[in-house]
């Protein structure tokens, strides 16, 4: 009995995957289960990158950017579906969340300070357009119908191999853990008789939280204007851009949404970023399930007519 109770404990890692920093955390009262569990979330995430990330050449991702404008290009279920679920995430965000943004973002380069120059957008930013993706379900194929056409699952890949990881503690048998991607949190359980505390930090200062709160069997991502930008001129050339303008956009600092599904989490803290405080307030107002929190430009806080706070500063 007592070799039990000394042996049941949290299980914690963190690593460098997916360009961003994954946390996880796992009950067990089984020292192998407890490694196996952590080990099986830093595998899976491992696996979506070489999945999805734009820098590896032979990711399925960097593939069907150097295909799918010539000929139809036939990709694993995981792919089509993750795809066609951006799809018609766009739709319903009115193009704020659009995956073809890449087609002029791959050109900004955040750690080299680099940007395109307005003449270069304007003639890249025909090929930003949700439409130009063509999926065809029975083929699983997906085709590019303009030529400078490029995906890019940067906001919605992490979500989704936080889902993931979830789903592979479950069958594994963990009750209560959290996982981590960067800005997207998923939560297993409580945190053993209490809830979990997650922190949304001040988008200025990174050692300071705006807000904490208690939270329990569910799921929440932030954007920010934080992660990754440079400054030039007294702007911030950030990461989240206008499908519309191809360029940051500035009305809020972060957005955070809180609702079950890390994957959606994830796509919507992006779209509202891009739609503003208004727009996406009513978006998330008129999604059942979803929360959300936005720090505007001013630091001003906005929330959705259902979001409970434990604490803020
Ligand atoms: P992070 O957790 O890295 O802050 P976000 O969820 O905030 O990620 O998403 C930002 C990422 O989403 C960018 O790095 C880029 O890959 C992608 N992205 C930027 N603008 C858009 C957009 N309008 N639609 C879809 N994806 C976008
Ligand atoms: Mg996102």
């Amino acid at each position: 009995m007592l070799s039990v109770k000394v042996q049941a404990k949290w299980y914690t890692d963190s690593q460098g995957i997916m360009g961003t920093n994954i946390h996880t955390e796992i009950w067990s009262d089984d020292p192998k289960l407890g490694e196996q569990a952590v080990a099986a979330v830093m595998d899976e995430m491992e696996r979506i990158n070489q999945l999805m990330s734009p820098y590896i050449e032979q990711s399925e991702l960097s593939k069907l950017n150097r295909q799918a404008s010539a000929s139809p290009v036939k990709v694993s279920k995981e792919m089509f579906d993750l795809v066609t679920l951006s799809v018609g995430l766009s739709e319903e965000t009115q193009g704020a969340f659009d995956i073809t943004f890449a087609s002029v973002g791959y050109l900004y380069d955040y750690r080299q300070n680099q940007k395109p120059d307005q003449e270069t957008i304007n003639q890249l930013l025909e090929a930003v357009n949700y439409c130009h993706i063509r999926l065809d379900t029975a083929n699983q194929t997906i085709y590019f119908s303009h030529p400078k056409v490029k995906i890019d699952l940067g906001g919605i890949a992490k979500g989704h191999g936080v889902d993931n990881a979830l789903s592979i503690l479950k069958s594994m048998g963990i009750e209560h853990a959290l996982v981590t991607a960067g800005g997207d949190t998923g939560l297993l359980g409580d945190r053993r008789g209490r809830p979990w505390t997650v922190g949304i930090r001040d988008p200025r200062n990174k050692d300071k939280q705006a807000v904490i709160l208690p939270l329990e069997n569910i799921a929440m991502s932030t954007s920010g204007d934080y992660e990754r930008y440079f400054e030039q001129d007294g702007q911030r050339y950030h990461h989240i851009l206008s499908p519309k303008s191809g360029k940051s956009v500035y009305e809020v600092q972060s957005v955070t949404i809180i609702g079950p599904d890390s994957t959606l989490n994830d796509a919507l803290s992006t779209a509202v970023f891009v739609m503003g405080v208004q727009q996406g307030i009513d978006l998330i107002n008129r999604t059942p399930g979803y929360d959300v929190l936005i720090v505007d430009n001013q630091r001003r806080l906005h929330h959705s007519k259902d979001f409970y706070t434990l604490t803020s500063h």
